[in-house]
């Protein structure tokens, strides 16, 4: 009988007997970052200020979106006194198409106030400074901590969930079990560019309804593999 604890597609589609993780996870990474050498988060940004306000803003939205508004608003926003400077309508205006505009305007204030006050103005490298400010959860402190060459964990999206869960590399439902997991398995340098080889793998290969095993360089280390 299935163990209530076991995700049922992680059941149904690990069908194939491969090696520990253990033992797979660094042909997987190896072949992963061989596969996807231009990995990397899709974000613009050109300060860590400016990848702060990105990751922000990218809830519940595409990156693409992200980039789209922030190409202007960079110009406008430089420091964190300027998302301050203006009306709280007018930043909401200026963020209005990422979605979600009046939680994150009030976010990035509330956070741009803490930055002021306590941080110098200079955006944190810590996790638990990071998450301390207001508006900015786990996520994305991992997102911008290992973008400013700190990582101290390891990015769970939907894609790095899925294909963890596909490739047995956990068996977790909840974000921060699967990171557990995951931090517990891949090697400390690569905690950093590891998401991203998932994210990729994921958007290129391994689709979430169609993935193409066929196609895929894993396949002998999947167990999730229907080739
Ligand atoms: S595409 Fe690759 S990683 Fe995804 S299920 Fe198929 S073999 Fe596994």
């Amino acid at each position: 009988m299935r163990s209530p604890s076991v995700p049922r597609n992680y059941i149904s589609e690990a069908r194939k007997r491969v090696a520990p993780k253990r033992e797979r996870i660094r042909p997987i990474i190896e072949r992963l970052a061989l596969e996807h050498q231009d990995a990397a988060i899709a974000l613009k940004f050109r300060a860590p200020l400016e990848l702060l306000v990105s990751v922000m803003l990218s809830a519940q939205t595409t990156d693409v979106n992200v980039n789209r508004v922030t190409a202007t608003l960079f110009d406008k926003y430089r420091k964190p006194e300027d998302y301050l400077a203006v009306p709280l309508e007018e930043l909401e205006r200026d963020i209005f198409a990422t979605g979600f505009f009046r939680q994150k305007a009030k976010a990035i204030r509330g956070t741009m106030h803490v930055l002021i006050d306590e941080l110098d103005g200079e955006v944190p490298r810590t996790l638990e400074e990071l998450t301390r400010l207001p508006g900015v959860g786990r996520k994305t402190a991992n997102v911008v901590a290992a973008e400013l060459g700190h990582p101290q964990g390891i990015v769970v999206d939907t894609h790095v969930r899925r294909l963890s869960q596909r490739l047995g590399l956990t068996r977790q439902e909840d974000p921060v079990k699967i990171e557990r997991d995951l931090t517990k398995l891949v090697p400390r340098e690569d905690w950093g560019r590891f998401p991203h080889l998932l994210i990729w793998h994921g958007r290129r290969v391994c689709d979430a309804r169609k993935p193409r095993c066929e196609d895929c360089v894993l396949n002998d280390l999947c167990p999730s593999s229907r080739v």
